[in-house]
């Protein structure tokens, strides 16, 4: 669980969080939305130990995130892997060496790497495609092998920044058929945040608005949509189709 009391955060002058209160429960589908600068970025970055709030708490399950600021931050984020709009994948290497590196970080053993590679290039359907380069990849292609190489070392939640924002429509809906097997597979509790209308209605349970520093509006998609769905149109716009 993904929980945080009274988180403040401010970078220099400009305060980005002033009271974020949110619950995400093990499982869920949480979206997170929010005008441009709202601070959904910094939040993923705030969960995951690359940046650090000011006051308040933070805890994944149980656990108070600052107190690893100080002893095995490194240890901490195996629990987390994050995705991108861009993918940031090395492209010299190739889909399996990419797949494969943060095992080489944790010095996994050879035989250990091609055997979990292996299972996740068949997870996000890619067998085929493990000697080629990223750059000769598919936009949606290569988010399957961020996402793999996000797994890679078995967390327990995934963030997602965007990481439908640079695909057309049709591949938005295959990998979040993906998201969502995975979830639903592997029990992994996955956090999306979007600007994309379609993405929380099509995987999202929960969603929570950032607005002010503050998440004001929060809870289950259906009854955010039935209750206040201007609030997630002025957002996100409506999409067609
Ligand atoms: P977008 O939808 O455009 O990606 P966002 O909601 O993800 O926006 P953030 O990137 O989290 O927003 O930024 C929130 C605010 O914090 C912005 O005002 C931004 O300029 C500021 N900010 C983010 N990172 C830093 C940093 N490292 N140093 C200074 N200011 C920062
Ligand atoms: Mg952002």
């Amino acid at each position: 669980m993904i929980e945080s009391i009274n988180l403040q955060k401010s970078f220099g002058n400009t305060q980005v969080f002033k009271d974020i209160n949110l619950k995400i429960e093990e499982g869920d589908i949480y979206g997170l939305v929010g005008r441009s600068g709202a601070g959904k970025s910094t939040f993923l970055r705030c969960i995951n130990g690359l940046e650090k709030y000011d006051s308040g708490s933070l805890m994944i399950d149980g656990i108070e995130v600052r107190d690893y600021y100080n002893k095995g931050i490194r240890e901490f984020r195996k629990n987390i892997g994050m995705i991108f709009q861009h993918f940031s994948l090395m492209n010299r290497k190739t889909v399996y060496e990419n797949i494969a590196l943060p095992m080489e970080c944790w010095k996994y053993n050879k035989k250990d790497i091609d055997k979990r590679v292996k299972e996740l290039l068949e997870l996000v359907g890619l067998e085929e495609k493990m000697n080629d380069k990223p750059k000769i990849l598919s936009g949606g292609q290569k988010q399957r092998v961020a996402i793999a190489r996000a797994l890679a070392l078995n967390p327990k939640i995934l963030l997602c920044d965007e990481a439908t924002s640079a695909l057309d429509p049709k591949t938005t809906s295959s990998i979040l058929k993906l998201l969502r097997d995975i979830n639903e597979k592997l029990g992994i509790t996955i956090v999306v945040v979007t600007h994309q209308m379609s993405v929380i209605r099509e995987i999202c349970t929960k969603v929570g608005i950032l607005e002010h520093g503050e998440l004001l509006t929060k809870g289950d998609v259906e009854d955010i949509f039935l209750q206040q769905p201007q609030s997630l149109i002025n957002l996100l716009g409506e999409e067609e189709n």
